[in-house]
Order: structure tokens, then C-alpha cells, then sequence
């Protein structure tokens, strides 16, 4: 196994230093427009993945700061909500204009903060993140309702499409930034205003973005907030005046999100965990096949995603040819410094993640048989010892049940597992509880279709295997989540209410 090195780190001093930044939102939250200090003395430290240094620390907020944000949202969305809509979407844009005029310090510090590989990860975030705040803000206009045939000729039939009031959005540290938007900009264009909880990881970047947002926003309408799931997610959620909760991470606080909420029986969408396929059929193209696997396993993200395909069923026909040819790339990819501009996957977010890929390696390699294809020991680079690197990993000869194979790991570790039988591969692809994302190679179109028809995931996909993004609607079936989003109808479809209205125009007119 060999990762490459990576030489001195870029020079990234000036007004495009992270850690300038880091340092200057460091202790800071933004209520009303601006950014101040939380009501709560309590802060805890910020670490950079990449070499386990403070980059700063941030606010423990409690019920004292929920209950500032979310009246600083409640008394903004008053007045956002009578906003027509088009001018609010033209609001979005200009902020959206606004983040891409920084970009550049914004996807630094988002490196900085998540250990993100600034070329391959935190650069396309962050313009997926303005090309999403830009969509929604072009959106706005289409929040209409319609006119329904009415069962009386002198009825008029008719459904509204308005804000819901104050939404809470929580969200992780894997890609903070685009998850932020996929919340806040479908949710404030259709007239709410927002509280959104930063993941304790990574607050920076999102803190940073909503400053630049508010540049073009009225105050109150983000508002972003810092701490841990107990102290200040859970009371953001169950704040009365907030009428509707988003949310990505993991299935356990999901679902405990979802019973938080379920008392005052308000809305939640949920976009949880997976453990996806890749399938290579044996008629597949195997030079889309192989580097899609490697995409698909969002390797250049530390395997840190829900779309992770870290599942690879491959035809025996074929198993070696692709087994080798994954391996040979792996070989190619650089592990590094984040903001070195030659790096190609970062650090693992936070010891807890790094553990966790150490106990399942350490699952794999108790178990008889198994073969490392790629990877599968920390890097022995002593410039990679200070930080979370572990390369990525590929490996063969566990069987469906290991842990390994059950369990979201959200490290860079896939296993591969050759078929024979269609309809075996696809019974294995559907045992698990998770219905997120799944991929598909093959050249035989009737196949594809079926494989289609049968797989148990949200997000289907053949040939290819691209991240999520903006206008392609995204959420899972089964335990994977609730609702959709990054399109159109997660806008109208979770982030509105909607009044049935019936005129009767028989009445007649009085003092005319
Ligand atoms: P991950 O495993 O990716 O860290 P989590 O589901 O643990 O994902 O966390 C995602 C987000 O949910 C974070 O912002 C975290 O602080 C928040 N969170 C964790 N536990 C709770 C909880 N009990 N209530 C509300 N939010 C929570």
C-alpha cells in the first residue's frame, strides 16, 4: 500500500487566511442580523482534522440562546412573510452573489473546519452551496397554489401556498455548507425565517456564510446558533414557535428529533444514513464502472457521506478485472494536508470518526479470509501523524452479515462482493434497513430497468454516479429518511402551509 506525499502546504497568509477568520468568529453567534456573543459563557473548542490544532472555540448554547433566536425569527418573519415573494428570491440571489465574491476565504475556512480536501471537496461545495442559493431564490415565484373545479357554479375553489413561520434547521459536519443551504434558502424564499444549529465540528464555515448572507437578508431572518444535540437541539426543536424542523445526520437522532417533535405534532424532514451499492453488471463498461465505484465511495471525502457506496457487488465475470483497476487508482489518490491545493482527500472530521473506522478495520481483520485490495493501515508518513489520515480502503472476503457490511461506518472503507445471480444481488442490495442511494453498471437497458423497479433507495442511478446536487430532488426510502430536497417540491412540499378557500359569490353584496 502506498499513499502519496504531499509536499509544503500553500502559502495562506493575507486576507485569505482561514485561521485569521476562524479566530474572528470564534466565540460568536449570529441573532438579528449580527453577529454577537451568545447569552451562555460556556464555549468549547474548535480542531482542525488536519493537524489537531484549535482553529477556535464556539458558543454551548442552551435554551437561553434558542429562545433569543427564535424570538429574534418569530418577530422578523412578521414582516419577510408580506415581502412578495419574487423580491425575496432576488434578496437570495444577491446574497448568493455576495458568497461567491468571498469564495474563496469561505471554501478555506470550510476545509479548515471539516479537513476536507480544499480542491476536490470544499471548492465544489462551496459553488454548489451559491448555485443552490441562486435556484431557490429563481424559485420563488413558482409558490403558488390552484384553483380547484368548484361543485357549485357560484363557488370559487381555490388552495394558498404560504410560509409555515419559524423553521429550525440542524444539521452535520460532513458537508456542512451545502446541507446549510439545502435548509435555509428553500425555506426562507418561500417566506420563513430560519434557526439553524451548527454541527459542533464544523461551525465555522456555515457561521461565516450566514454573515455574508445577511449582508443582503433583513435581520432575524437566519439566524445561526453553536452547540452540542441535547443542550441546544433538542429545546431549538421543541420550541413552540418553531413549526418546522430540518435535518441531516444520523438515523438514531432522527428519530429522536422526530419524537421530540411529535408532540406538537410539527413537521420534519429527515435526511438520514445509508449503506449503498455500487453493482457491476458483466456486460458493464468497466472504465465507467471503476472510477465510479471510487466516486461513488466518496473516497476524496473520507468515505464521510450518506451516499457512500461503500457496498460493491461485482459480477465474478468480471471480478478481478474491476478489483485490480480500483485498486490501481486508489494507488493514484494523494492524502494530505486539506488546503494544499495537490491534495486529494482530507482527514477524517474528529477522533470519534476515527476510532470508529479503526474499530470496524479492526472487525475486518479479525475476520478469517479477508484481503485488503487497498489500504487498510494508518499512513506511516510522519507528516500525516498529527492529524485523523486514514487512506482509503478497499477490501474483499467478508461476508454480507460482518458489521463491516451492516453498518454505516462513514469512514473510507468499501468491501467488495462478487455475485453470479441477478436476483441473489439484488436481495443482498435490499438487506439492509437503509433505502438512501444506489449504482448501477451495465450496457443492457432491459436490466437496467429492472434493477430500477427492484432497488430500495431514493436516489437510482446507472452509469454514473454524481453527488447530489441542485434540481435533482434527494431523500431516502425505508429507515434513510423523510421528505426530499434541493428541488422544487422541497420547497413547496415542506416548507409551506396551504389553506383550502371557498367563496361563495351567490351572496348578495349589502349597502350597495
Ligand atoms: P453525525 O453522526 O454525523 O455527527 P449526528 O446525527 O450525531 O450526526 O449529528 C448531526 C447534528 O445533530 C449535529 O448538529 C448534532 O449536534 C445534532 N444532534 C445530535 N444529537 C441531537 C439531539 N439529541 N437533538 C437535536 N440535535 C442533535
Amino acid at each position: 500500500m502506498r499513499v502519496k506525499e504531499v509536499p509544503t502546504p500553500d502559502a495562506r497568509s493575507g486576507e485569505n487566511d482561514p485561521r485569521a477568520e476562524t479566530r474572528r468568529l470564534s466565540g460568536l453567534i449570529l441573532v438579528d442580523g449580527a453577529l454577537r456573543k451568545a447569552e451562555t459563557e460556556a464555549q468549547f473548542d474548535v480542531i482542525h482534522p488536519g493537524d489537531l490544532s484549535v482553529i477556535g472555540t464556539t458558543p454551548r448554547c442552551g435554551q437561553a440562546d434558542v429562545d433569543a433566536a427564535v424570538e429574534a425569527a418569530r418577530r422578523a418573519q412578521i414582516l419577510w412573510r408580506k415581502v412578495p415573494a419574487r423580491d425575496r428570491g432576488r434578496m437570495l440571489q444577491k446574497a448568493a452573489d455576495a458568497v461567491e465574491a468571498r469564495r474563496d476565504i469561505v471554501e478555506r475556512v470550510l476545509s479548515l473546519d471539516t479537513g476536507n480536501a480544499l480542491r476536490t471537496q470544499a471548492r465544489p461545495e462551496t459553488g454548489s452551496a451559491v448555485d443552490l442559493t441562486r435556484m431557490f431564490g429563481g424559485l420563488a415565484g413558482e409558490l403558488k397554489g390552484e384553483t380547484v373545479p368548484a361543485a357549485s357554479p357560484n363557488v370559487l375553489h381555490y388552495t394558498t401556498r404560504d410560509p409555515i413561520g419559524v423553521v429550525a434547521g440542524i444539521i452535520p459536519w460532513n458537508a456542512p455548507l451545502f446541507l446549510f443551504v439545502a435548509k435555509i434558502a428553500p425555506a426562507i424564499a418561500a417566506g420563513n425565517s430560519v434557526v439553524v444549529k451548527t454541527a459542533e465540528q464544523a461551525p465555522f464555515c456555515v457561521l461565516l456564510m450566514a454573515e455574508i448572507l445577511n449582508t443582503e437578508l433583513p435581520p432575524g431572518v437566519l439566524n445561526v446558533i453553536s452547540g452540542f444535540g441535547e443542550e441546544c437541539g433538542r429545546p431549538l426543536v421543541e420550541h413552540p414557535v418553531v413549526r418546522k424542523v430540518t435535518f441531516t445526520g444520523s438515523l438514531a437522532v432522527g428519530q429522536a428529533i422526530a419524537a421530540y417533535a411529535a408532540p406538537k405534532l410539527c413537521q420534519v424532514t429527515l435526511e438520514l444514513g445509508g449503506k449503498n451499492p455500487s453493482i457491476v453488471l458483466a456486460d458493464a463498461d468497466l472504465d465507467l464502472a471503476i472510477p465510479g465505484i471510487i466516486d461513488g465511495m466518496r473516497y476524496t471525502r473520507q468515505g464521510q457521506a450518506c451516499t457512500a457506496a461503500s457496498r460493491v457487488f461485482i459480477h465474478e465475470k468480471v471480478y478481478d478485472r474491476v478489483v485490480e483497476g480500483v485498486a490501481k487508482k486508489l494507488s493514484e489518490i494523494r492524502l494530505g494536508d486539506p488546503l494544499h491545493e495537490a491534495t486529494d482527500m482530507g482527514a477524517i472530521i474528529s477522533a470519534e470518526q476515527f476510532e470508529r473506522t479503526l474499530r470496524y478495520m479492526e472487525i475486518a481483520k479479525s475476520t478469517p479470509g479477508v484481503r485488503m485490495i487497498f489500504g487498510g493501515e494508518q499512513p506511516t508518513d510522519p507528516a500525516l501523524s498529527k492529524g485523523y489520515y486514514y487512506p482509503p480502503t478497499f477490501l474483499d472476503g467478508l461476508g454480507l452479515e460482518s458489521k463491516v457490511c451492516q453498518d454505516e461506518i462513514f469512514g473510507p472503507v468499501a468491501t467488495a462482493l462478487p455475485f453470479r445471480e441477478f436476483d441473489d444481488m439484488i436481495a443482498q442490495a435490499n438487506d439492509t434497513p437503509y433505502g438512501l442511494s444506489a449504482n448501477l453498471w451495465t450496457r443492457d437497458l432491459s436490466r437496467a430497468l429492472e434493477y430500477i423497479e427492484r432497488i430500495e433507495a431514493g436516489f437510482v442511478q446507472v452509469n454514473q454516479c454524481a453527488a447530489p446536487r441542485s434540481n435533482v430532488s434527494y431523500g431516502g426510502l425505508k429507515m434513510s429518511g423523510l421528505g426530499k430536497e434541493y428541488a422544487l417540491d422541497s420547497m413547496l412540499n415542506h416548507f409551506c402551509s396551504s389553506k383550502t378557500v371557498l367563496i361563495n359569490r351567490g351572496t348578495p353584496a349589502v349597502g350597495v
